[in-house]
């Protein structure tokens, strides 16, 4: 997230002067998306992207300056490391055993994937773009194999537990996909009633699942039934707090700080 908020802060630097530079991606985002079924974490930035080039030079130079001596370090005494070698990037393998980084730079019509198991080897390649991890305009997508120890973090409370303690004051946007739970009418027959129920937000409906912890019971009406779906919540205000004003600060919100 600290590469994906530098990445946003050079594509935004630029497009001060240029505002070409954007394409037609002007938002500026980072989206994290927990997956249980496929133990994954997902971390999506509309940043500044990287070239070939810069995938081999940025994520690369571990590789072979001695990554074995890195990830056995690794292996043996998680806490010292990072401070020790001062990378950000490979803490990723803390957690996963596998890391996809698909990335394409806002000059390159072109995604490619720097990929790596936590060994010294890793492969880049090519994406194209019938590939859904194709990126359509410019930015960085991580997706961290979780390792078995580590599944808890593909779950959205443990994510946004993590992000609120340590990302709270990001200066852009932060959003994480969440399942929510609400409930709809029963449908009164099966061809009837297809209004889908659009969202407020862009979250959609993904599942039904009865088993879900709301009752019927809590929810007033024997008719009604829980459905499942996920949106993207935001997790930091904007601005965050060091850039409003003092008098806008209630004592709470200081406090916290
Ligand atoms: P550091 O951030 O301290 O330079 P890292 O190992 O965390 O070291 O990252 C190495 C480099 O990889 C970064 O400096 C940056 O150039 C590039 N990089 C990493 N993540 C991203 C990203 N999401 N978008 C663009 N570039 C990135």
């Amino acid at each position: 997230i600290s590469n994906s908020l530098d990445a946003l802060n050079k594509i935004r630097t630029l497009s001060l002067t240029n505002s070409e530079v954007l394409g037609s991606e002007s938002n500026f985002y980072i989206k994290i998306t927990p997956n249980k079924d496929q133990k994954t974490v997902t971390v999506l930035d509309s940043g500044i992207g990287m070239t070939k080039d810069e995938l081999f030079m940025n994520l690369g130079k571990i590789a072979y300056s001695g990554t074995k001596v890195f990830m056995e370090t690794l292996t043996q005494n998680k806490e010292d490391f990072i401070g020790q070698f001062g990378v950000g990037f490979y803490s990723s393998f803390l957690i996963s055993k596998q890391v996809d980084v698909y990335s394409r730079h806002y000059t390159s019509p072109q995604t490619y994937l720097w990929s790596s198991t936590a060994t010294s080897q890793y492969t880049i390649s090519e994406v194209p773009e019938s590939d859904p991890n194709h990126i359509s305009v410019r930015g960085t997508k991580i997706v961290l194999h979780l390792k078995e120890d580590n599944y808890d973090y593909a779950e959205d409370h443990k994510l946004r537990q993590v992000l609120k303690e340590y990302s709270s004051f990001a200066t852009y946007p932060l959003e994480l996909l969440v399942t929510k739970t609400k409930t709809e009418p029963a449908p009164v027959a099966a061809s009837e009633n297809e209004t889908d129920g659009e969202d407020e937000t862009e979250g959609h409906v993904v599942d039904v699942d009865p088993t879900a912890s709301v009752s019927s019971a809590t929810l007033g009406s024997a008719n009604s039934q829980p459905v499942t779906y996920t949106e993207f919540e935001r997790i930091n205000n904007q601005p965050p707090i060091h850039m409003r004003e003092s008098k806008d600060i209630t004592p709470d919100e200081h406090k916290q700080f």
